[in-house]
């Protein structure tokens, strides 16, 4: 995603390697299956992209967490920043997850509402998600609402999401604004497959990582100088560009504490 509106952090996409989490691009300790956060809830999302990391203080991050707090008209610019970033990588990977996932295409696009159902009436990346990405079409469907709100954030509950639109046997891509430890997205997946969905992958347009974890910066541009920055996790191998993410042998100081990939 090179180039995307001149922020350094915004265009590593999140990919596949050595002590990274194969099911959501988290830096673990090599030799690892999972990391630590994948393997404390289920897993039931039938594929997990990210556009780019978001180090946490960084462009991105930011971006995303003033967009949050905000709500619209007041934010065109981020809206349209964000929306962007969202088009160009449906346009260019979308095919790739559907693939990934095992089906022919997502019959139906919808937001991760907001956990906080007040925040949740003007959400902000629901408008954006369903008004502003072409690629989307009229495959936006407002399928989830805000449920239980004293449900511990970070924590896998499916209770925190209520159906409120039939999503029967339709493959599902929900959008989301940022991925910690994929509680929130696999509580809402569970929530449509207990109402009927056929599969449920999820899109989100940053992957936190901790920022003040030591060895962030490098671990990002050894993935980003190891790959073509038009690839996403899961471009099939046939397609143009390469990818590697190095030949270095890592150490124990490459890897980032237990705690430090996540923030809860
Ligand atoms: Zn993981
Ligand atoms: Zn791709």
């Amino acid at each position: 995603m090179g180039g995307l509106s001149g922020a350094p952090d915004a265009t590593i996409t999140p990919r596949p390697g050595p002590g990274v989490c194969p099911a959501c691009f988290n830096f673990m300790v090599p030799g690892e299956r999972r990391c630590r956060a994948c393997r404390a809830h289920p897993q039931l999302l039938s594929v997990m992209a990210a556009v780019a990391y978001a180090p946490g203080g960084g462009w991105l991050h930011r971006r995303l967490a003033d967009y949050k707090r905000a709500s619209e008209p007041a934010v065109p610019d981020l809206a349209i920043e964000l929306a962007g970033l969202l088009s160009r990588f449906l346009g260019g990977h979308e095919a790739c997850l559907a693939t990934a996932a095992g089906v022919a295409g997502f019959d139906i696009v919808a937001a991760v509402p907001s956990g906080d159902a007040r925040r949740d009436r003007i959400h902000p990346l629901r408008r954006l998600v369903a008004e502003r990405v072409p690629e989307v079409g009229g495959r936006y469907r407002h399928l989830l609402s805000t449920g239980v709100q004293s449900a511990a954030p970070r924590r896998f509950d499916p209770r925190r999401f209520v159906v409120i639109e039939d999503p029967a046997r339709a493959n599902v891509l929900l959008i989301d604004d940022v991925w910690t430890t994929g509680a929130t997205a696999q509580s809402a997946a569970a929530a449509l497959l207990a109402a009927g969905a056929a599969g449920v992958g999820v899109l989100v347009i940053g992957r936190y990582v901790n920022g003040s974890w030591g060895g962030i910066s490098r671990r990002l541009s050894e993935l980003a100088s190891g790959g073509s920055p038009d690839r996403c996790a899961h471009c099939p191998a046939s397609r143009t560009g390469t990818h590697s993410v190095g030949s270095r042998s890592m150490g124990p100081s490459d890897w980032p504490a237990p705690s430090a990939g996540i923030s809860a």
